[in-house]
């Protein structure tokens, strides 16, 4: 036990006695006790049954005129009290908690999550809902300024007016809620366009925002292809601000979008792909590196934006760390999502599988296959089966593969040259390293350009308020999720000058 424990060292409140961080606090979610899976298991049943609820599309046309009813509607929001508008968000919190086995069925049944990843992200969701809140209480406060006598200058934080939040399926709890309640509680309407693939937990859970107390007219949900409602939203002139999360590729179209149209100037918080890497030097424990590799790459199908792609093991132990690694693939669990021993479940859809599948016939044709987990034949159709394979170089990876493909090239040398080349890739989202060298640990991230460093730990962080999370470069603008800059790029500032020695 280290004696130093800086939060208590420095008389200072831990994370979860600041926001209530439900890792720690939430009850009613340990799959380990069997009174609380139980409701869990139930709700997923109850939804196989009745199928997911099916929701209405907009058409471009209804996501034009919801931006001008949002506009119409934001002022009224805006000048609620920050602390009133806060208090919206921690009633949400407490109602998704009480209904979290409905919820977790939800991301079971429609995005194929297995239960462990579901809990995990309705915690996700709950503590960005608490973290946000009390961000506003503290970040959005007015400021009083010093300045001369008889002047008084304050300055404001307040909405920009019309956010749209556009997010992805991997994560439709938890990156849909964030977006959407960092733009609220910041005092903005938001129009918001889920991914296609996931609507129901985003109409599910924007009912319930509804229900806490967010006013109708200023939040709508519009279901849709990103290509024409999506692009409606953002090329709307009264839009203005856009929070995205999801491909580069799309990141990059939005961009372009904003700067050609004739409208405000607007910011763009985008949240993108990731080719992130791992460093395993030649001091580093075997079974740790195993454990990490595993769940970075092929827990949640490997469809998480942090998950590990590239594995560079030096070249000393590099046959023990493939042989291990072998193993260990040959004993992952694929199954059906929602049942309990399942530790991979499928992929989105059908064309994600076509996708990944092509990728991984390419690599059997120009690499070297290292191993593939067990693939049941009742899944082949859903599933990818973890496929690892050894690459020549790590240039021979260029684009981010969303799936449990791991790419693995042993390396050489002095570390910083491979950083260099991991740098050169262009991505800046996660990095592993294992080492135990603390310092050479330390060299290592401050060389990389990317936005998390995990040590000694698997890559599967972005714990809100304790590791916020985003990245740089091709994987995104930045300031991090569940962070204390992140809501203030939801607002606009104003300075109040006063004039007090003027006669009144
Ligand atoms: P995607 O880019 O295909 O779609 C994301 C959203 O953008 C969807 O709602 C889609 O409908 C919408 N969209 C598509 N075209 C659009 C357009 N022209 N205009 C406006 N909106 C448009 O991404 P996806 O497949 O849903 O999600 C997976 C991607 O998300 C991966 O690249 C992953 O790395 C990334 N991701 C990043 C983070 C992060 O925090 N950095 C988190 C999760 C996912």
């Amino acid at each position: 036990r280290s004696p130093l424990q800086p939060a208590q060292h420095a008389g200072l409140p831990a994370p979860a006695a600041l926001y209530g961080n439900s890792r720690r606090n939430s009850a009613g979610l340990d799959l380990a006790v069997p009174e609380q899976r139980a409701p869990l298991l139930a709700a997923v049943a109850a939804l196989r049954a009745t199928g997911v609820p099916a929701v209405h599309e907009a058409a471009a046309a209804q996501a034009a005129a919801a931006m001008a009813t949002l506009a119409a509607a934001q002022h009224a929001w805006s000048e609620q009290p920050v602390g009133q508008r806060a208090a919206v968000l921690r009633r949400a919190a407490d109602l998704l908690e009480a209904r979290s086995a409905a919820y977790c069925a939800l991301l079971a049944v429609e995005a194929g999550k297995t239960l462990p990843d579901a809990v995990a992200e309705l915690r996700e969701a709950v503590d960005f809902c608490r973290y946000y809140a009390a961000q506003a209480d503290e970040r959005l406060a007015e400021i009083t300024l010093p300045g001369p006598t008889g002047e008084r200058n304050t300055l404001r934080l307040h909405g920009r007016g019309v956010f749209v939040c556009i997010s992805p399926w991997n994560f439709p709890l938890a990156i849909f809620a964030g977006q959407v309640v960092a733009a609220l509680v910041a005092g903005n309407a938001v129009a918001a366009k889920p991914a296609e693939q996931t609507p129901a937990v985003a109409a599910a859970f924007t009912a319930l925002l509804v229900e806490a107390g967010v006013p109708a007219d200023a939040l709508a949900l519009l279901h849709g292809p990103g290509e024409t409602v999506g692009a409606a939203l953002v090329a709307h002139p009264l839009c203005a601000g856009v929070a995205f999360t999801g491909s580069t590729q799309v990141a990059k179209i939005i961009q372009r979008t904003l700067a050609a149209g004739d409208g405000p100037i607007v910011p763009l918080i985008a949240e993108t792909g990731g080719l992130n890497a791992m460093v395993v030097d030649s001091s580093a424990l075997p079974e740790q590196v195993i454990d990490a590799v595993v769940r970075s790459a092929f827990h949640s199908a490997g469809q998480r934006c942090s998950a590990l792609r590239l594995l560079c093991v030096h070249e000393a132990v590099s046959d023990g760390v493939i042989e291990m690694l072998a193993g260990a693939m040959a004993e992952l669990r694929l199954g059906a999502p929602g049942e309990l021993a399942t530790d991979v479940g499928p992929v989105i859809d059908a064309e994600a599988h076509a996708h990944l599948s092509r990728h991984v016939a390419r690599l059997e044709r120009e690499a070297r296959l290292i191993a593939r987990s067990p693939l049941p034949a009742a899944h082949a159709a859903t599933h990818i089966a973890p496929v690892a394979f050894e690459l020549a170089a790590l240039e021979d990876l260029r684009e981010e593969i969303f799936g449990p493909v791991l790419h693995v090239v042993r390396w050489k040398g002095p570390v910083e040259a491979l950083v260099a080349r991991i740098n050169a890739l262009g991505y800046g989202l996660t990095l592993g390293v294992q080492t135990r060298i603390d310092s050479r640990a330390e060299r290592i991230a401050r060389l990389a350009q990317v936005g998390n460093v995990y040590v000694n730990r698997n890559m599967i962080g972005a714990v809100v308020g304790v590791q916020p999370f985003g990245g740089e470069g091709r994987s995104g603008t930045g300031p991090k999720a569940g962070g204390p800059n992140y809501l203030p790029r939801f607002c606009a500032e104003q300075t109040l000058t006063i004039n007090t020695a003027a006669a009144g």
